[in-house]
Order: C-alpha cells, then sequence, then structure tokens
C-alpha cells in the first residue's frame, strides 16, 4: 500500500507531516510520489481562516472511492462530524493527536472499508520523532517543543483545534536535538503554538534555560523559534541570547494589531506600550534585530483609528516581513458571535493598504543594505533560475546569489540590488 501525505497550513503542519510519514515509513507502507499514485491520502489540514479550510474539503472531492482518504489534524479535529458531510467525504478523521495511532487505524480501515470514525484528542505530549528520511529539509531541522494554546484569543480556533497546551519534557528535546546536531544541520528552528510558553515543571526549567542548554550543547550554527506570544516574553531571554551567538538575532512576534482598544476585544493580555518596550530592548541591546509579526485587518468593530494604529506600528517597528491576514470569522470563537458593522470591501481595501505599507518599508530597509556584506545559508536551488541558489540571512532575508555552493552551506556575500521581498548578491571571496 503506497501513501502520500498532503499538507495544509503552518510549520507546526509540516512538522506533524513529518512524524506521519516516519510511522509509515517504519509501519511498511511506502511512499507514493503524488497524490494519483497513491492507495491512501493523507490530509493533514489547517482550521485557521474558512477559505483553506474550504479549499482542503475541494481537494478531498477529487479522490476516488477507490482511494482511502485520512483526514488528519485541525480541520479534523474542530469539525469532527461535519466533516463527514461532504459529497466526498473522508473516509475516516484524525484529530490532533491521534497520529501514532495511524498504523493500526489504516490497517483496520484496508480490511473493513468502515466509513465515518473519528478520533480526538489525549491530554498528554505524543513522543513521536521523526525519522531523517521523514524530514522534509536538508538545512533547517524542526523541533516540536510544545503544542497547543491556553489563550483563547477571541478570534482564534487554534486552542479547539490543538487542545490546551502540552509541553515536551526537556530530556526528550535535548536528545532529538543532539541527534539532529550530529547529522549536521545548520540551523535549528524549536517549533510550539507558543513556543515560549514552554518549560519543564518537574526540571524547573523555563524556555529561556531551555535555549541556553541547546545551544551550550549541540553544533548549530543558528538556533530559532517561532512562534513567541508577546505577552509570555520572559526577560531572561536577553541574556541567554547576548550569551550566544548562535541564537539568531530575529524574532517572529506576532502583534496581531496596533491598537490597545483592539488588542483588548482580542484577548491578547499585552498592550501597544507593552509590546513597543520589548521590542526597543532588543534593539537597544542588539542594534539592527530583526522582527517579523502577524497582522489580522478589520477585526470586528475595528475603526480607522485603530487600523490607523496598526500602520503606524508598522511605520514605528520597521519589521522585516509581516503575513497579513483580513479577519476570518470562525466556529466556537467569542468574536463569531460579535456584531461586525465592517464591510468586507472596507476590510479588503485596509488589507491592501497595509500591505503597500509593508512592502515600501522594505524595500527602504532592504535598500539600505546594498554595499554590505552579510553572511547567508543558503536554502535550495532557485525553481525559476538555473544555477542560481536562495538563500537567508540571519534575520530571515530572501537573497538569490549565483554560487556553486550546495544548500546547507554558509558563505558570506554583498548585496548587489534589492527589492521588496528580496535582496540580489554576490558571492565574496573569502
Ligand atoms: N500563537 C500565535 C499565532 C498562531 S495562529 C500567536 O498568538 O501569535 C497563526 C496566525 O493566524 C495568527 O498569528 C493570526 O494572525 C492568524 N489568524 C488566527 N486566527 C485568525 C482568524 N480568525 N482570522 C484571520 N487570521 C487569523
Ligand atoms: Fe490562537 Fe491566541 Fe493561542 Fe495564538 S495565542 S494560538 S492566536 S489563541
Amino acid at each position: 500500500m503506497t501513501f502520500f501525505i498532503k499538507t495544509y497550513g503552518c510549520q507546526m503542519n509540516v512538522s506533524d507531516s513529518e512524524k506521519i510519514y516516519s510511522l509509515l515509513e517504519q509501519s511498511g507502507f511506502d511512499a507514493a510520489p503524488n497524490d494519483l499514485d497513491a492507495d491512501l491520502i493523507i490530509v493533514n489540514s489547517c482550521a485557521v481562516r474558512q477559505k483553506p479550510q474550504e479549499k482542503i474539503y475541494s481537494y478531498i472531492g477529487r479522490f476516488s472511492i477507490e482511494k482511502i482518504v485520512i483526514l488528519a489534524g485541525c480541520v479534523a479535529q474542530v469539525e469532527r462530524d461535519a466533516a463527514f458531510r461532504h459529497r466526498r467525504s473522508p473516509d475516516f478523521i484524525v484529530g490532533t493527536h491521534q497520529f501514532h495511532r495511524l498504523p493500526e487505524i489504516i490497517d483496520t480501515l484496508k480490511k473493513r472499508r468502515q466509513r465515518g470514525e473519528r478520533l480526538g484528542f489525549t491530554r498528554a505530549w505524543q513522543e513521536l520523532v521523526p525519522a531523517f528520511t521523514a524530514r522534509s529539509s536538508r538545512v533547517t531541522a524542526y523541533l516540536s517543543v510544545m503544542e497547543g494554546c491556553n489563550n483563547f484569543c477571541s478570534y482564534c480556533i487554534v486552542p479547539f483545534a490543538r487542545g490546551r497546551e502540552k509541553h515536551r519534557p526537556f530530556s526528550a528535546i535535548m536528545a532529538e536535538a543532539a541527534e539532529l546536531s550530529r547529522l549536521g544541520y545548520p540551523e535549528l528552528i524549536l517549533l510550539g503554538q507558543n513556543v515560549n510558553a514552554w518549560r519543564d515543571d518537574r526540571e524547573g526549567i523555563s524556555f529561556p534555560a531551555l535555549l541556553d542548554r541547546l545551544a551550550r550543547s549541540t553544533g548549530f550554527h543558528w538556533i530559532r523559534f517561532i512562534t513567541s506570544y508577546p505577552g509570555y516574553h520572559d526577560p531572561a531571554l536577553f541574556e541567554v541570547i547576548a550569551n550566544h551567538r548562535c541564537i539568531a538575532r530575529h524574532i517572529h512576534f506576532p502583534a496581531q494589531s496596533g491598537s490597545t482598544r483592539i488588542l483588548r476585544r482580542m484577548n491578547r493580555t499585552y498592550n501597544r506600550n507593552d509590546y513597543l518596550r520589548i521590542i526597543d530592548e532588543f534593539r537597544r541591546l542588539f542594534p539592527g534585530f530583526g522582527f517579523s509579526s502577524d497582522f489580522i485587518v478589520g477585526f470586528p468593530g475595528e475603526t480607522e483609528k485603530d487600523f490607523t494604529s496598526t500602520l503606524t506600528l508598522l511605520h514605528r517597528v520597521q519589521y522585516n516581513s509581516i503575513f497579513s491576514f483580513v479577519y476570518s470569522p470562525r466556529p466556537r470563537t467569542a468574536a463569531c458571535r460579535w456584531s461586525d458593522p465592517v464591510p468586507l470591501d472596507r476590510k479588503k481595501e485596509r488589507l491592501h493598504r497595509l500591505q503597500q505599507l509593508q512592502a515600501e518599508i522594505q524595500l527602504a530597509n532592504n535598500r539600505r543594505l546594498i554595499g554590505q556584506a552579510t553572511e547567508v545559508l543558503i536554502v535550495e536551488a532557485n525553481p525559476k533560475r538555473a544555477g542560481e541558489m536562495i538563500a537567508r540571512t540571519e534575520s530571515y532575508r530572501v537573497v538569490n546569489l549565483e554560487t556553486n555552493r550546495p544548500e546547507g552551506e554558509f558563505t558570506t556575500v554583498e548585496i548587489t540590488a534589492a527589492g521588496p521581498h528580496s535582496l540580489r548578491a554576490r558571492e565574496i571571496n573569502s
């Protein structure tokens, strides 16, 4: 039996798919090169916004009933029985904490082709380490440290899709990190919905202490972590970063809005000033420190004044990059029951203005880098230009360059040209 995994959504989902791939390979299934050739399709889903969720059902709808389709992950978790009310519904749904049961489920399905079953949450951390062969990148080693969320931001489905926070034990993290370092990955990225909420109470270890231990005992050139919730920022992080040059001078730090009034309605636990104080401290201690963020535009009741506060936040912080979305009402969240007088066209127009402004900010800052020398990590061949590679800077900027070096190597370049979303560079012989 051959399988194919289709992944939607965030880096956590990519990482979960690597775990599923590992499990199936170890259980004797073979990976198919594409979905058409596979007997079994696993759709690892994302429920954060409505539109991507619809795309998932239309993807499932493409397959004949000869194939087994398993809907796994966030949509499976939140939709449950509703997932079976489609013309071509999945054969089985597996929630976000039952991946380890997939081999057994597939065996049963093969025998009985029973339809319409579902599995949900467990409360404990499920220890599943992807095998090397299952990992999607040879450059970046992704390592899950926590999962789930206790925050209940008023727009967000994640606590319903992923359950409450589950923290991976310190010893398991250290063991996997040591193995990944031994395998020679240049870059480590720690993953968690709110990665900086991680802690190991039994060992008495906080998130900054974890970073410190990882930086001390592994050989990664760059260590990163996504996503940090601003309300959980621990000032002890500053000292750990200062002590270790291998902790990248960049943080993904989602603000969501620049308006304190909207942040309160979103149930975020920080305000604009708290957020800016942390940004300023990073910049004071580490000049040139880079920031990226997520923003939701058109949250219920967002006025033009609130929106302007978000624009002024972009000006003030000068992010290297942002992800921005129009607010999408999600079932079971608090905000989906609120009245929302702002028309969708106005929201889309605001999103456009936000992205326009950010593109201008990025272009101006990227142009300032022309002529500067910087270290980059080569991540992949440029699929659009033969002989060219795509690389990243420490602050996660995209750099295109001509080089014979393979992915995974570092090199020093001089920036020669700049656009809003990427840089061009030439290698400096050193
Ligand atoms: N835990 C992280 C974010 C995880 S969800 C944090 O709190 O910052 C990833 C991103 O999806 C969010 O940052 C948010 O910008 C976006 N998002 C979540 N729910 C959304 C919704 N209902 N509509 C639009 N965007 C949403
Ligand atoms: Fe969603 Fe808020 Fe949790 Fe982030 S912190 S995952 S936005 S509920």
